[in-house]
């Protein structure tokens, strides 16, 4: 076996047969050097370039990580774009094929309110979405993240370089001290270092070195 094949990883036989079937066969370097933290509940930060395999990285262990048996929302996404966020669910929904009703809604900017509170009224167990406009539900009350396990800043730098930095920042304060923060971005300037240090506990650390 090799050492990057999922199969060396405590995964189900079931999660294992949808990777498969997704053409996943060995780990990404960022998924072999993030996924193992990320299933052992860690706080983890990753930079690796795009195109990497980052939303593995940290999906597979969100999904691992979640009851499905209560409706409460237990993981959040948060992307600098509705295009991304689209794409990160897209990506979440193929990886949860293999666990039974995991509701998954992403909630961007610039679509109107009335569907999203709608699909509010019962909660979702992952949430993926872009800054302000999770902020926005967080403070009306529609989105309720005091029982959060995983909160994702993906793209981090790209959010910092957006302006989202304060809404991060608003929305972390309704989440709960005791969670796993994973920062996965694809690079680290000094302000996201700052951030890291703000809101992750003793994070491991994965770089993996572009080959350009
Ligand atoms: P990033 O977030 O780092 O830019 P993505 O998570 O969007 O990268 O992944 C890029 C592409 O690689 C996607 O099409 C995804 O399906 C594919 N991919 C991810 N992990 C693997 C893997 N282990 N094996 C094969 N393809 C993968
Ligand atoms: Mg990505």
């Amino acid at each position: 076996m090799n050492s990057n094949d999922f199969s060396g990883l405590p995964l189900p036989p079931e999660v294992l047969a949808n990777l498969k079937s997704l053409g996943y066969e060995t780990m990404t370097p960022i998924q072999a050097g993030s996924l193992p933290a990320v299933l052992e509940g860690k706080d983890v930060k990753a930079q690796a370039k795009t195109g990497s395999g980052k939303t593995a990285a940290f999906g597979i262990g969100l999904l691992q990580g979640l009851d499905t048996r209560l409706y409460q929302t237990q993981s959040l996404v948060v992307c600098p774009t509705r295009e991304l966020a689209d794409q990160v669910s897209k990506a979440l929904r193929q990886l949860a094929r293999p666990f039974a009703n995991v509701k998954i809604l992403t909630l961007c900017g610039g679509k109107p309110m009335g569907p999203q509170l709608a699909s509010l009224d019962h909660p979702p167990h992952v949430v993926v979405g872009t800054p302000g406009r999770l902020l926005k539900h967080c403070q009306k009350g529609s989105l309720k993240l005091d029982q959060l396990r995983t909160l994702v800043l993906d793209e981090a730098d790209r959010m910092l370089d957006m302006g989202f930095l304060d809404d991060i920042n608003a929305l972390i304060a309704f989440t709960p001290d005791q969670r796993q923060t994973l920062l996965y971005s694809a690079t680290y300037p000094q302000e996201i270092l700052a951030i890291s240090n703000q809101v992750q506990k003793n994070p491991v650390e994965i770089t993996v070195e572009s080959l350009h």
